[in-house]
């Protein structure tokens, strides 16, 4: 059976509620596949996947039937897992993806997040196989933080677990688990935690509070590293020649990438629409606010 828009779990008081708010993350869901795949993130593989509006303990993300996420069109094309085990709310479900523990790993360990959007970018991997950190080099990626994200190394942990069949994924609770808690920062305040986690010989997952910031992470931080190997290009290789942002620089960058993100995502929203590739059956999301840079709100 697939999602309903009129919901419904038995024994509880939200029985029979409709929500418009899942349609709209369905909608936006669908199109975040394509601006996803259309920015070179996802191919045939990668996945985005989205906290469930009426229910904390479930994600939504598509299933592994359509085949890319450039191909998912419709609310046909998503599952319902829980959280706590990345097991399907609904018997009967297609065959999903096996790496589908890392959206429920981090969706269990931090209530905050909203989305996740796991690639395995070719501009990210080459900076973890040489050994460089990735760092920010320009304003669009200051949510980076200025000493850059973590790297999340799959070796120790193979050892660790008797040396199982060592194919990177991150296909069970117990690895799912090793990569969520890499995100945590600041263990006094149990709050904060990294934007991005970046993998070892696989490439990176990243999350938001919301489906658009989690794209825009996605899409700067490819950004960034692109940027990033052109200047070592032009610097001969040597990374004491980079400029990187301050840490104060950073920080108020973070800041106004949190308040513009909502522009670059209606141009992204738009590109896909006007191409014939993409296909989303539930309709246009409607219409995001645009906060700027006048717009003193912004979340951490
Ligand atoms: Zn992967």
């Amino acid at each position: 059976m697939p999602i309903s828009y009129t919901q419904s779990r038995v024994g509880k008081s939200d029985v029979g509620k409709t929500s418009p708010d899942l349609r709209q993350v369905v909608r936006l869901l669908i199109s975040a596949n394509h601006i996803l795949h259309q920015h070179g993130l996802v191919d045939a593989f990668g996945h985005i996947s989205a906290r469930h509006p009426l229910f904390d303990d479930q994600y939504i993300i598509a299933s592994y039937d359509p085949g890319a996420p450039a191909l998912v069109s419709s609310v046909k094309d998503f599952i319902e897992y829980y959280t706590s085990n990345s097991e399907p709310v609904q018997k009967d479900q297609p065959r999903g993806y096996s790496e589908r523990f890392i959206h429920g790993e981090i969706y269990a360990r931090y209530p905050a997040v909203k989305c996740v959007v796991h690639s395995h970018s070719e501009s990210v991997i080459p900076f973890m196989a040489a050994g460089f950190q990735i760092k920010p080099v320009f304003h669009m990626a200051g949510f980076l933080g200025a000493a850059g994200p973590p790297v999340f190394d799959l070796t120790d942990l193979y050892t660790r677990m008797n040396r199982p069949a060592q194919d990177m994924l991150i296909k069970n609770s117990f690895l799912g688990k090793e990569l969520a808690e890499t995100f945590f920062r600041a263990k006094d305040s149990g709050i904060a935690v990294h934007p991005v986690v970046l993998q070892n010989k696989h490439g990176f997952t990243c999350i938001g509070s919301n489906i658009q910031q989690a794209v825009y992470r996605a899409i700067y931080l490819q950004n960034n590293c692109k940027l990033l190997k052109d200047a070592l290009d032009l610097a001969g290789g040597d990374v004491t020649m980079i400029q990187f942002l301050t840490k104060d620089e950073a920080e108020g960058c973070e800041k106004m990438n949190w308040m513009t993100q909502d522009k670059a995502f209606r141009l992204w929203l738009r590109e896909v629409q006007v191409n014939p590739l993409y296909q989303n059956e539930e309709g246009a999301p409607e219409e995001l606010p645009v906060g700027g840079m006048q717009d003193d709100s912004w979340g951490t």
